[in-house]
């Protein structure tokens, strides 16, 4: 059976009057006009009008509901319609998948649907334009990232997501039966991806990470999508540089390859201003006024208010060590405080990375006072005796970010299959 297109509906256009063209996709719309059918057809490029003729084709298309699939060998010819330049004239339509009625949401979004019925018909939603464009931006941000990173020498690495111990203490784990075993699901690439300097010097990985977290917020999933990137040779300020890059090139890129996509989501994607702001911990305390101490956290109330004062994308940089992982660098000249920075989108933290230690005694050090027992990172620890270089890094949230790029506040809208506390399914 033959099931090939000559052409995407976004292929077709009104210089190719006469052409023959076959086409398929969705029925979106069917209407009957007297001796005449119309069928709105959707691929993933576009829409087309197709108009059938005799007795023949509109028996055919009689009861068939919308979101069905067909395939039109047609002409292209000339239309009356408005809301088309042109249509298909239909010599032969073949029905090849019937779908049901009712679906179980508006694909075509005229009924809008609650987020919860949506994610549950998934695949059913990206018939919904506004849907398909969140994901084809997405599509777009990730190539951007690729080709940023690639640039500036980094290469492309995959660390394991089942590991027999936990990376970076053992809270917010996921446990799994490996066999008689313990396993874990990780939580970040973190120490991978800081031993991989040793013999690849610039590493990056996209990939999903697990945390086991009760949260309930527009920002959090149990997994979630993470672009992380370990450099050795340079410190914290100059990753810093790099993940502003990586962000601004983000948004040139989706401004520049998906025009109709902002158009459908009616938003304007603008490269950000750069430099980014860098507001050190000690100055966001005291411009938050509320009595905060040094080793004090910021709370999800002091960072909304943070990000009143400062609504674009700044750095948080200079945090107090004892909020801090144990592989993070202290600063030479003040060692209460360490070489680390997060993003901010406002109140949103988008992305933490830092200067790491790269002495394995410093850092035996820090486990032991971090309530962590070095002899459970023996393994990690002996590539810090084969030559490891001074090194940094930072681990990017894609889901936030995508969610600013596409101004949508829950993050589930920009994920395919969210999960959460709640959702497992589909
Ligand atoms: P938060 O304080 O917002 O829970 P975090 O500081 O625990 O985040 P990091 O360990 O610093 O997160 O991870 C790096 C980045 O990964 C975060 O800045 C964020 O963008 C993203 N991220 C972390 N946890 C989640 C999550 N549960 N869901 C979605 N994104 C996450
Ligand atoms: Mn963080």
């Amino acid at each position: 059976m033959d099931l090939k297109r000559t052409h995407y509906m976004g292929n077709l256009n009104v210089s190719m009057k006469g052409q023959k063209v076959i086409i398929g996709g969705w029925v979106e719309d069917l209407r009957e006009l007297g001796k005449l059918t119309f069928l709105t057809l959707r691929d993933v490029t576009g829409v087309a009008q197709i108009v059938i003729v005799g007795e023949d084709g509109i028996k055919q298309v009689k009861d068939l509901n919308r979101q069905s699939v067909v395939r039109v060998t047609g002409t292209v010819q000339d239309t009356k319609a408005r809301d088309f330049p042109f249509e298909v004239k239909s010599e032969k339509i073949e029905i090849l998948s019937r779908a049901v009625h009712p679906l179980p949401i508006d694909p075509i979004g005229r009924l809008e649907s609650n987020i919860d019925n949506r994610l549950n018909a998934r695949a059913l939603d990206l018939r919904n334009q506004k849907t398909a464009s969140i994901f084809k931006m997405r599509h777009h941000a990730l190539q951007s990232i690729r080709k940023t990173l690639t640039e500036l020498g980094f290469i492309e690495v995959n660390t394991p997501k089942i590991i027999g111990s936990a990376s970076e203490g053992g809270a917010n784990l996921f446990s799994l039966k490996y066999f008689d075993k313990q396993a874990y699901l990780a939580q970040s690439p973190q120490l991978y991806k800081e031993q991989l300097t040793v013999g690849l010097e610039r590493v990056f990985e996209i990939s999903s990470f697990y945390r086991a977290e009760k949260s309930h917020t527009v920002r959090h999933l149990t997994e979630f999508t993470s672009v992380d990137i370990e450099a050795d040779f340079v410190d914290y300020l100059d990753v810093a540089e790099i993940l502003e890059t990586v962000v601004t090139n983000v948004f040139e890129y989706v401004e520049k390859n998906c025009i109709e996509e902002q158009k459908i989501l009616g938003i304007e994607v603008k490269k950000p201003k750069t430099p980014f702001e860098r507001v050190t911990y000690k100055q966001a305390i005291e411009e938050l006024g509320l009595g905060l101490v040094e080793g004090d956290d910021l709370q999800d109330s002091h960072l909304r208010k943070l990000g009143e004062m400062h609504p674009g994308f700044y750095f948080l940089i200079d945090w107090p060590m004892k909020l801090k992982p144990f592989y993070i660098h202290e600063k030479e000249d003040n060692p209460s405080l360490s070489k680390s920075f997060d993003l901010q989108y406002g109140y949103l933290e988008l992305s933490s990375g830092g200067r790491r230690l790269h002495d394995p005694n410093k850092i035996r050090a820090r486990l032991t006072e971090q309530g962590l027992n070095p002899s459970q990172f023996e393994d990690h620890l002996k590539a810090f005796d084969w030559g490891m270089p001074p090194h940094s890094g930072w681990g990017l949230g894609l889901d936030r970010l995508m969610s600013v790029l596409t101004k949508i506040d829950n993050v589930r809208e920009v994920v395919l299959y969210p999960r959460d506390p709640e959702r497992l399914f589909p």
